[in-house]
């Protein structure tokens, strides 16, 4: 590739996104990562593909990044796995279910329409595998789940494919000002210029803010998550809990992936975590109660990601408010993975157009230096 039109930072999902949806209108972007594409939090995380529970400031997005989940093949040429049996919130008790009612009534009242409050019959029939104890649910029932790394990978392929280039093993270290655009130096020596530079950087984003001027509060977090020996088919829907830290669902080769928050430790520099055993035994338990088929099943990996956590547990989208020409898309707090498709048509739309139809505002970076202040 001779010069490219844009530098993206990160071959995560939100890189790879952005490069693709630049490519798709004509634009050519290098996307430099320092490790390989999806090796972080976008190619070992839930694949929970879910616009339920979302924070009120994303669920915009999460339903614009919904329309296109069911029309992935459309966009990546692969199905990415993607599944919609729904997302479901048990409720184990009166007062759950009475917080879930208030929820869905607020989301309504805003005109959103995809969480609903269900009784326990219907609750049964969704997931007949449920405990008895538990009363109801919020679903969301346009909801699902994909395959992580296929989806990353996806989003690459198609991005390459329509003129986008990626080099792996380069780590940037240095960004700065060349005439009008980016000069981005390379741990290895190398350097690229380019007029625009995307900040995708994952839980390493912070790094690249702070070269821009930009304070971002970013704290690098391990997410867990374990999975079972094969079962018998039981479960279809992506099952959480009100009142726990739940994330499960059963794959189609009948083994079970549990999760949902439970952190370990991380070392961002080693690429390395540490797993908690305390914090998944009480993942287990939680899956004991809820599933009581659970509990003849046999846990035979754990693992965990390493992902950018904002202090206020939303994503920071948009342009730089330091730099001209310069874009970050970070911070997603353990509930990016659903929002990449749109994530990246977003910032090709800001970096073509300079502006996007969608509502951004509650990401900007500048938020934080508004805190720094107060
Ligand atoms: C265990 C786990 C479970 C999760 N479950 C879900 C879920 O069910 N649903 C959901 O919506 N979300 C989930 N998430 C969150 C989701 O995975 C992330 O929000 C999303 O993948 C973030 O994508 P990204 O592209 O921003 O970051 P990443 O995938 O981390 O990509 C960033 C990339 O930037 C690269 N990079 C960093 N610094 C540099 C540099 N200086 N030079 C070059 N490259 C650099 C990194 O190597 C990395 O590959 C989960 C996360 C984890 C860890």
């Amino acid at each position: 590739m001779s010069r490219p039109d844009a530098i993206v930072i990160g071959g995560g999902l939100h890189g790879c996104s952005t490069a693709l949806h630049l490519a798709r209108r004509g634009v050519r972007a290098l996307v430099l990562e320092k490790d390989h594409v999806g090796r972080h939090a976008s190619g070992v995380n839930a694949g929970g593909v879910r616009q339920l529970g979302r924070h009120v400031a994303e669920i915009p997005l999460s339903v614009a990044a919904m329309v296109l989940w069911h029309r992935i093949a459309e966009l990546v040429g692969d199905d990415c796995g993607f599944e919609s049996h729904g997302q479901i919130k048990v409720a184990e008790n009166e007062a759950e279910l009475a917080a879930g009612r208030d929820r869905v009534a607020q989301l309504n009242a805003l005109g959103f329409t995809h969480e609903e409050v269900v009784d326990e019959a219907e609750l049964r029939r969704l997931v007949p595998a449920i405990a008895d104890h538990c009363v109801g649910a919020v679903v969301s029932r346009g909801d699902g789940a994909a395959l992580p790394y296929r989806t990353t990978l996806a989003f690459k392929r198609r991005a390459e494919s329509l003129g986008a280039r990626f080099v792996e093993g380069a780590a940037v270290s240095r960004v700065a000002r060349a005439g009008g655009g980016w000069r981005v130096e390379t741990a290895a020596g190398e350097a690229h210029e380019a007029p625009v530079l995307v900040n995708c950087a994952g839980a390493w984003a912070d790094r690249v803010a702070a070269q821009l001027g930009e304070p971002a509060p970013l704290e690098p977090m391990a997410l867990m998550l374990m999975i079972t020996a094969r079962m018998p088919p039981f479960v279809k829907p992506v099952v959480g809990a009100t009142g726990r830290t739940l994330s499960f669902k059963q794959f189609a080769n009948g083994t079970v992936l549990i999760g949902g928050g439970m952190r370990g430790r991380a070392w961002r520099d080693e690429n390395r975590t540490e797993l908690d055993f305390a914090s998944l035994s009480i993942n287990a338990r939680t899956v004991w109660d809820l599933f009581p088929i659970m509990r003849g099943a046999t846990i035979v990996r754990a693992w965990a990601g390493i992902e950018g956590r904002m202090p206020d547990d939303i994503p920071v989208i948009g342009p730089s408010a330091t730099e001209l020409g310069a874009f970050h898309a970070f911070g997603f707090s353990a509930h990016g993975f659903q929002l990449g498709p749109i994530v990246g048509r977003i910032l090709a739309d800001l970096i073509i157009d300079g502006r996007t139809d969608l509502p951004i505002e509650p990401f900007r970076i500048q938020r934080f230096r508004q805190m720094a202040e107060a």
